[in-house]
């Protein structure tokens, strides 16, 4: 059966890319996670606009895995307001190869709407990171996600040319 290429969910220019492993590696330093928010226009289009890193929001939440005060997600909407921009997609680095979701991530969506993205990044993003070396999430409310790795992710998360 002949497949077609899914629609892209996020997509970053490369230079985008680049700058967000880069700044998800050495946030975590090599030894802790690190993530991130991925904001979009209000409009459906997946293009990534603006980012905002968790501990920028809450400077105490790297503590090995991460552990975000709900308290500071106020400043997250403050942004996406003044920018007049919607979160679309979390990115979060695992220390290891694995990319799928913990128990954990599965049960805590760090935005619980339907059709949020959750990236995850391996090696605590400390080499270069292709997208099909990233999980992809996706939820669909009531605890339920879709997951895609390899190929299927890297059609879901898209790297473009443009600036
Ligand atoms: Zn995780």
């Amino acid at each position: 059966m002949a497949r077609s290429a899914a629609r892209p969910l996020v997509e970053l220019s490369r230079s985008q890319w680049r700058t967000l492993i880069r700044e998800l590696g050495e946030r975590g330093g090599g030894k802790r996670e690190s993530g991130a928010f991925l904001l979009a226009p209000r409009s459906e289009s997946p293009r990534v606009a603006h980012i905002e890193y968790f501990d920028d929001l809450d400077p105490a939440c790297l503590r090995g895995d991460i552990r975000f005060d709900g308290r500071h997600f106020s400043k997250l909407w403050d942004v996406c307001e003044a920018r007049r921009l919607r979160v679309i997609a979390d990115i979060h680095t695992h220390p290891r190869r694995s990319v799928t979701q913990s128990t954990i991530d599965r049960a805590n969506p760090m935005i619980a709407s339907v059709g949020h993205v959750a990236l995850i990044v391996p090696d605590y993003a400390s080499s270069r990171v292709r997208p099909r070396d990233v999980g992809v999430h996706q939820y669909h409310g009531n605890g339920q996600w879709s997951a895609w790795l390899g190929r299927e992710a890297a059609e879901r998360l898209s790297l473009r040319w443009w600036r």
